[in-house]
């Protein structure tokens, strides 16, 4: 697919070196401090110093194994935002740039895939996720991921930010945004739907902002407590369903016409879930449960609910999402560590604590400067 690699390789500096939070075999999820090589910038690719990053339930899953064995140390972090400090000559942004990077890093490029050719570059077979991935581009290297002072991506895959978004705020939209917005959008959410949110947290609460903002009839926070019923309405809810309650499901019964599963639990209720949607709905998977999912599919048959899975979303629609956010003043709620702080902060994302979102942020003083 490359012409030669040697040709489009623009800096190659062996002494480079990055320094992240990485999971490490058997680490039982606790982060240490590593470093690595990042393979040469490449024409069409930019150097990014990172500023902030998101923690992610995906970021939890993986460093404690939870999906699989690690085979190496490996840096999590697919909600990252910084600025642009170096660029190959064909790269989209300038030097100094205010840009984020979600979990695709890199995908098919001279010749386009069929996916890619649709704008769906989410499901190119050629792309490589933001951690721990080899890159398929004949390039060579493992992508690491944003618990780092530094990334390389192809500069198609790093966004400009809007000026009216905080770097902060805006490191959320990457993972947890777009994961909610695209199937909202997919999906026709609007002034005819009644839309419904399971779990209200760090992509839930993006989720009833969205739903809001899109105008939607109804917009439905499911949660098994209330403890997050009062934020709930803030974040743009127009009514409340607590799952531990039979009669207020009941009462809910048939009422969604979209509803987005935000909840990786092994204890969601799959047929409650099953319950609440009406005839010709679609419930959405965004989040990805350890166990299989179980439920008897009566109601699906009866009401022709289409039960989906949604993932990521797509170079335009990111673009959109970061325009949308900006426009209708949609911000996640965030709560900032610094990175040193890392293993804490992951600690309370798998405790479910953040309100809503764990933003790393990087001192100045911790930066490398010579990377
Ligand atoms: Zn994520
Ligand atoms: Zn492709």
């Amino acid at each position: 697919m490359f012409s030669s690699a040697q040709e489009t390789k623009v800096s190659e500096d062996p002494t480079a070196t990055f320094t992240g939070w990485a999971a490490v075999p058997n680490g039982n999820g606790i982060l240490q401090k590593w470093s690595y090589h990042p393979r040469p910038l490449f024409e069409d690719e930019v150097e990014i110093e990172i500023s902030h990053c998101g923690i992610c339930g995906s970021d939890i899953h993986f460093t404690s194994e939870g999906w699989g064995p690690i085979t190496r140390p490996a840096i999590p972090g697919h909600e990252i935002v910084g600025h642009v400090v170096a660029r190959g000559e064909k790269a989209i942004h300038q030097i100094g740039d205010r840009v984020g990077v979600g979990c695709i890093v890199a995908a098919c490029r001279d010749k386009l895939c069929d996916q890619c050719e649709k704008g769906e570059d989410q499901f190119c077979d050629q792309k490589s996720i933001t951690f721990n991935a080899p890159y398929k581009d004949g390039r060579g290297g493992i992508s690491e991921g944003g618990f780092a002072d530094r990334i390389r991506v192809y500069s198609d895959y790093a966004f400009k930010i809007p000026k009216e978004i905080l770097s902060a705020e805006a490191a959320s939209f990457f993972c947890a945004g777009i994961t909610t917005y695209t199937p909202l959008k997919r999906y026709k959410a609007g002034p005819n739907s009644r839309v419904g949110v399971i779990g209200i947290g760090g992509l839930g609460h993006l989720a009833l902002q969205w739903a809001r903002a899109m105008g939607c009839k109804e917009v439905v926070a499911i949660s098994g407590r209330d403890n997050k019923k009062e934020e709930a309405f803030k974040l743009g809810a127009t009514k409340f369903i607590n799952t531990s309650d039979r009669q207020q499901l009941t009462d809910a019964a048939k009422s969604l016409d979209l509803c987005l599963c935000t909840n990786a639990s092994k204890n969601n209720n799959w047929e409650d879930y099953l319950s609440l949607m009406g005839p010709l709905s679609h419930l959405v998977l965004l989040a990805l449960p350890e166990e299989p999912i179980t439920f008897k599919g009566t109601p699906m048959v009866a009401q022709d609910i289409a039960i989906v899975g949604s993932h990521l979303g797509n170079k335009a629609d990111t673009v959109e999402m970061l325009e949308f956010a900006a426009k209708h003043n949609i911000r996640p709620w965030v709560e900032k560590r610094p990175f040193e702080d890392c293993n804490e902060a992951c600690k309370d994302v798998h405790a479910g604590k953040p309100r809503y979102r764990i933003v790393l942020e990087m001192d100045a003083a911790q930066k490398n400067p010579h990377a």
